[in-house]
């Protein structure tokens, strides 16, 4: 799909993700400027193209082939993953490397007067997520049925609104869920960033490119570690 010569990399335009990917490229060598209007950066010493996007479209943009490279937390990679593969899209791509940024965990919350036991407390009741497809497996691991809120924002706000009885949703440091009386019962996923590629067969300069950025990137981890 993407037969231009430059290498397209998609990374987030503003969230958790975004300064961190930056300073990731810059750091590899690759020079540009944001106009935060733009959509694409072009860098000015590589042929290298930035898209910046919504984080929940970076998946799908590589498994699509429309861009080559993609920095996207594990979280949002392997739910879009599930999901593509129930729809029978493609879900393809190449994981280079998991990076040292963007750690997090997906876990099963309940409000503080919830008796909780293990997972199987949950039976039959409703949860609140923005991550339907790594709480549905995980259930069904457990031979858990429940019941589905599906929720892209305010996940946290559910059960005190009377919407469900607990949440699957993103922890770092569990303030949120302090701040709305709730408290972590397990973790369910950990997830990192990390660097994605399309599995389309590349064009052997721009495979040569994505070689030499990963190249710099294990450097640049590792001088870190
Ligand atoms: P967008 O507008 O791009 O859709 P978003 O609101 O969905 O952004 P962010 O909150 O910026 O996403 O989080 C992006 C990613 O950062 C998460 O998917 C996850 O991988 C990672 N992350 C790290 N710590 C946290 C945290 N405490 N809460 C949420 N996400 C976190
Ligand atoms: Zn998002």
């Amino acid at each position: 799909m993407s037969e231009s010569n430059r290498l397209r990399i998609a990374i987030q335009k503003s969230g958790r993700l975004s300064k961190e990917s930056m300073k990731l490229l810059r750091s590899c060598g690759v020079k540009f400027n944001i106009n935060e209007q733009r959509l694409i950066a072009h860098s000015d010493n590589l042929p290298i193209d930035l898209l910046r996007v919504r984080d929940d479209d970076i998946p799908g943009l590589v498994m699509d082939g429309v861009v080559d490279l993609g920095i996207i937390g594990e979280n949002v990679l392997e739910e879009e993953q599930i999901e593509r593969e129930r729809l029978d899209k493609p879900a393809s791509c190449i994981k280079l490397r998991e990076l040292d940024f963007g750690a997090c965990r997906l876990s099963l919350a309940v409000p503080n007067e919830f008796n909780y036991e293990d997972a199987s407390s949950l039976e039959g009741l409703r949860i609140a997520t923005s991550y339907p497809n790594l709480l549905r497996r995980y259930m069904q691991r457990k031979g858990i049925t429940y019941n589905d809120c599906m929720l892209k924002g305010s996940v946290e706000v559910a059960p005190r609104a009377g919407l469900a009885d607990g949440i699957c949703d993103l922890v770092s440091t569990g303030a949120t869920l302090e701040a709305n009386g709730l408290y972590e019962t397990e973790v369910i996923y950990r997830s990192n960033a990390c660097i994605i590629q399309s599995s389309e067969v590349q064009l052997p300069a721009k495979q040569a490119l994505i070689e030499k950025i990963l190249s710099r990137i294990n450097g640049v981890v590792r001088a870190k570690e």
